[in-house]
């Protein structure tokens, strides 16, 4: 697939671990120049939380500004909150800090990033195939992930000369993923997909090859959720 993403600017949140950090990669060998933004620190990372809503949009602008516009956007920043957890368990707050993470500090994002996006520019959420299907204790999650695929649809229809996707991948192999689900991704019965997998899905979303692709979420789940 050729992707035309030589000497684009990318914006990518979430690019010091796990798939954001795949995407920074894959847009790099594709010869775009891609900025970073997360709450960690990181090797030319501009350090900035997605629900602060002015120190995200200095650093949307501190990125923007640097390549003097944009031409792609990607949303990794996301947390996973209380999974497993009974829902007596769970509290207000923990469905407002997954909410406030994964759909605000998305919205946030976009926001910010719009004055400085090329007409044609893409931008790329990260949602999840748990917007579709559930598993127990994942309430706060599969809620946030929801909004996230309809929130990609009302801002595609906002946002005329702009694409908006999201991609909904099922399990993959990273930190957050490690952190919940353990040796389980280990398991050879289990599908999992490597970070470097959803990058592909992502760059293909901010590619012209997807041109007529809009307000989509592309479900990438081996076909789970067709069963
Ligand atoms: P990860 O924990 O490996 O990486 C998440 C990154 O986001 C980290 O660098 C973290 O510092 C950053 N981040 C978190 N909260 C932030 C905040 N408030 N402000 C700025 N940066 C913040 O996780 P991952 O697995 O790479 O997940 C990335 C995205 O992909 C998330 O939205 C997640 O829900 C989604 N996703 C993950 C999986 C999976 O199985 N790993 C599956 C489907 C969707």
């Amino acid at each position: 697939m050729r992707t035309d993403l030589d000497d684009r600017a990318v914006l990518v949140t979430g690019g010091v671990s796990g798939i954001g950090l795949a995407c920074a990669r894959a847009f790099r060998a594709e010869g775009a120049r891609v900025g970073v933004i997360d709450r960690e620190p990181g090797p030319g990372v501009v350090q900035a939380d997605v629900t602060d809503e002015p120190a995200l949009a200095a650093a949307v602008a501190e990125v923007a500004g640097g390549f003097g516009g944009l031409d792609a956007v990607v949303g990794c920043a996301g947390i996973s909150g209380p999974v497993g957890a009974p829902l007596a368990a769970t509290a207000a707050a923990d469905v407002a800090r997954v909410l406030a993470v994964n759909v605000t500090g998305q919205f946030l994002l976009v926001k910010h990033a719009l004055p400085w996006l090329a007409d044609g520019g893409a931008v790329v959420l990260l949602g999840s195939d748990s917007a579709f299907t559930a598993a127990p204790g994942m309430v706060p999650y599969c809620a946030s992930k929801g909004a996230v695929v309809a929130m990609t649809r009302a801002l595609a229809v906002e946002l005329p000369g702009i694409r908006v996707n999201c991609v909904c991948p099922s399990v993959v192999d990273t930190p957050m993923a490690r952190a919940d689900l353990g040796a389980v991704l280990d398991d050879p019965a289990f599908p999992v997909q490597a970070a470097a997998d959803v990058a592909r899905q992502v760059l293909f979303l901010a590619s012209p090859a997807s041109r007529p692709v809009n307000g989509q979420a592309l479900l990438a789940d081996f076909g789970m959720s067709a069963r």
